[in-house]
């Protein structure tokens, strides 16, 4: 990184506590989510980038299962969940979830992504043959299911200890979990947000307990509401502290909010800018964070690509089935394509590398 190209004197210093391996501070990292110096911050965030992973993008090529859109928490930031009795409820049976897989393998998926809502009719034996299923229709597909959210109510569900719960869920076959539930962990924000769901330091110790038990998880944050920078840096800063401790996050998440169809109303609209301070930011604070995704169905296909010199080294995957973004709006299509994937990422320079959420671990 060539120091000279800093006309900012702030960004040139974060630049250099880089250069050293020093941390960068809370204040930098407002710093950066303020910046319009776009590029200097992209040059940082590039640099980190480009050592961790060199000209490397990893994709993967999965399904995602949404088992059932009954959820009891009704979060007024969920375009997705319904009650029981509305007309468009729904909850897959495992034998349709079976035939689901069965289908998405057909296409030459290597991966089945599962979340779904709190449902309270579904017990733990449900989701424990639904993972045994899975593997029994092709057992070399990596699993990556559930959030914090459905791992505190299996817990309570089985009268068990989180360290239990895991172990029997990776006896069943999981193989990671995918960070959501997230969201902002500062308590007024997520009043607003998601009154209902567990609370941000519960959310880590769920996290905290399945990287004890071996387990890789990623971490979300969701932005472009009614957060402050604040609010973010204090969730990023929550989110190094535990990697200090555990090492068990393997990537980071920012996720753009998308407000049509949820009861939120976002302060203001989330611009080109904000994406790319967002990501190069926490590209940059979390040091210790190996790999930084931008699902290309949040932030549109075009955004993604300029995002992977911006501090992005994954783009996520096909994404067969996904509802959860589009019930929210997301005008992206609901299943990319490897061949798409893979021109979005050698268009822009760097070469694909196809990946499940395991990075081949
Ligand atoms: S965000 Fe998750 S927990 Fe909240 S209502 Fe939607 S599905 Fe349920």
């Amino acid at each position: 990184m060539n120091l000279s190209a800093f006309t900012n004197t702030k960004l040139r210093a974060i630049a250099e506590k880089v250069l050293d391996g020093t941390p960068a501070s809370a204040d930098d990292a407002r710093t950066m989510l303020a910046t319009n110096d776009i590029l200097e911050l992209g040059l940082i965030a590039n640099h980190v980038r480009r050592a961790l992973h060199g000209d490397r993008v990893y994709y993967g090529v999965n399904m995602n299962l949404n088992y059932s859109n009954v959820c009891e928490l009704r979060c007024p930031l969920c375009a997705f969940s319904r009650d029981a009795c509305d007309p468009d409820a729904y909850t897959f049976s495992l034998e349709e979830i079976e035939q689901r897989v069965r289908d998405a393998v057909a296409f030459g998926i290597d991966e089945v992504h599962i979340v779904g809502g709190i449902n309270p009719e579904l017990g733990l034996d449900y989701f424990f043959e639904m993972l045994r299923r899975i593997k029994r229709v092709k057992s070399e597909l990596f699993i990556v299911a559930f959030t914090a959210v459905e791992y505190d109510r299996f817990a309570k569900l089985g009268g068990m200890s989180l360290d239990e719960l895991f172990k029997k869920f990776i006896d069943a076959g999981l193989g990671a979990i995918p960070g959501g539930g997230a969201e902002i962990f500062d308590e007024g924000v997520r009043t607003v947000l998601a009154p209902k769901k567990i609370s941000g330091d519960r959310w880590l110790a769920v996290m905290r307990a399945a990287h004890r038990a071996g387990l890789r998880t990623n971490a979300t944050m969701l932005y472009g509401h009614i957060e402050d920078a604040g609010h973010l840096v204090d969730h990023m800063s929550l989110i190094r502290d535990l990697q200090n401790e555990t090492g068990g996050f393997k990537t980071f998440v920012p996720l753009a909010f998308h407000e049509e169809h949820t009861k939120v109303r976002a302060k203001k609209t989330v611009t080109g800018f904000d994406d790319l301070r967002v990501y190069a930011a926490a590209r940059v604070f979390l040091h210790n964070v190996p790999h930084m995704k931008a699902l290309w169905m949040y932030v549109g296909e075009k955004m993604a690509q300029v995002l992977l010199s911006f501090g992005v080294d994954d783009i996520g995957a096909t994404y067969h089935y996904e509802k959860v973004v589009h019930a929210a709006g997301a005008r992206t299509p609901d299943a990319g394509t490897e061949e798409g994937l893979r021109r979005l990422i050698s268009s822009a320079g760097f070469v694909p590398v196809r990946s499940t959420a395991g990075y081949g671990a």
